[in-house]
């Protein structure tokens, strides 16, 4: 198949499962129009609705010193919808951090500014960095584009086990369909909550025992949690007028809170693997899809956005400080680093996984209309 890119968003064929209509539309554009767009309420009927969750979130926090739990970054989705939770909701969160030893500073700074004017709690879960540091190094090895996975799955197995553990009922998240609903295809990141996978990668490629990190397989996400011990996850962000560029002046006016350059910047390892080693290496270029969710949703051109992913979302000088700064702190020698960026590309289908079982959990969670964005 030659290079096609939609002529609607910017998806091309570097998503090789893509498919265009007869007016060279794709179907992630074809999937937004269809049933995104009119099951999204972000209007006085979606306030309704989220005004009415506030209502029993805090019925069922009676009590407690906390009613609620929100998984924060220090990016604008999470800080965000910690802002809304407390100031539109009327809501008592307990803010909850991982530190998974990645943190900009400006992470760490928008983080404080948030707790101390908003007058919030935070509890900050260290991961053991030996740990977090083998399990990294196994996905280098591994040559799989998702190198993401030990960061994005210890985040969020720290805060569900969190929750479960203390009787948290309900979690808020700054998921939304504004800024991500052109969701990365699998082959680009796949699901960081497959534990079969890590288990693999890490008896493969790792060399000492993960005694601490965070776990919870994709079981325990869907069902146990959610059924058993009856967590339920809160999108607010998907009830009220949410953009970008708005929502991160209010913050910054507000809180003296710092933009980043782009979208999980927020990370030193996030911004290199995705500005410099997912396009260098696979060709995969994660903003593709962030800006293709900003034109679905009216918040950028097609044209600005064509601009922008022209030029690499790196610029030499800091390729190279970055390069170095990743290698040592993962106990590599530059060239090291660069002979593992130069190894055969692999995917996640190379190593075990659960990935029947993760389609049939997307075909229940589509068919209940409780997933609207393609996942592939
Ligand atoms: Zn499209």
């Amino acid at each position: 198949m030659g290079y096609q890119i939609c002529a609607n968003c910017i998806m091309d064929t570097s998503d090789s499962g893509i498919v265009f209509d007869a007016r060279g539309w794709c179907d992630y554009c074809k999937n937004f129009y269809e049933k995104i767009a009119p099951n999204w309420y972000h209007d006085e009927r979606g306030e309704a609705q989220l005004l009415e969750m506030a209502d029993k979130i805090r019925a069922a926090g009676k009590g407690r010193s906390h009613d609620c739990i929100i998984g924060v970054s220090g990016g604008v989705d999470s800080s965000y919808v910690t802002l809304v939770a407390k100031e539109k909701l009327g809501l008592r969160p307990l803010l909850f951090h991982v530190d998974a030893g990645w943190n900009s500073q400006q992470a760490v700074s928008n983080i404080e500014k948030l707790v101390d004017t908003l007058e919030l709690d935070l509890y900050t879960e260290v991961v053991d960095w030996l740990e977090m540091k083998d399990l990294q190094l196994a996905f280098f090895r591994a040559q799989v584009p998702h190198l993401d996975t030990p960061q994005d799955h210890a985040i969020f197995a720290a805060l569900y086990n969190f929750a479960a553990s203390n009787g948290f009922k309900y979690v808020l998240t700054g998921a939304n369909y504004s800024t991500e609903c052109v969701r990365e295809p699998l082959e680009w990141h796949y699901h960081a909550s497959d534990l079969t996978q890590i288990r693999d990668i890490h008896r493969r490629f790792g060399t000492r025992p993960l005694k601490t990190f965070p776990m919870a397989d994709i079981l325990k996400f869907k069902v146990y949690y959610r059924f058993i011990k009856g967590t339920r996850v809160v999108k607010p962000l998907n009830h009220i007028p949410y953009f970008k560029e708005p929502a991160m002046q209010e913050l910054s006016d507000r809180f003296g809170w710092q933009k980043y350059a782009h979208k999980h910047y927020e990370s030193r390892f996030t911004r290199f693997y995705e500005a410099y080693w997912l396009p260098v290496k696979f060709g995969y270029d994660k903003r593709r899809a962030h800006f293709s969710s900003l034109i679905l949703t009216k918040q950028m051109t097609r044209e600005a956005a064509l601009e922008r992913i022209a030029q690499p979302a790196y610029d030499e000088a800091t390729i190279a400080q970055d390069f170095e700064y990743i290698a040592t702190k993962l106990d590599l020698t530059a060239a090291e680093l660069k002979k593992l960026l130069e190894g055969t590309n692999r995917s996640y289908r190379d190593y075990r996984n659960s990935m029947s079982l993760i389609e049939f959990g997307t075909k229940v969670l589509r068919a209940t209309g409780e997933q609207r964005a393609i996942i592939r």
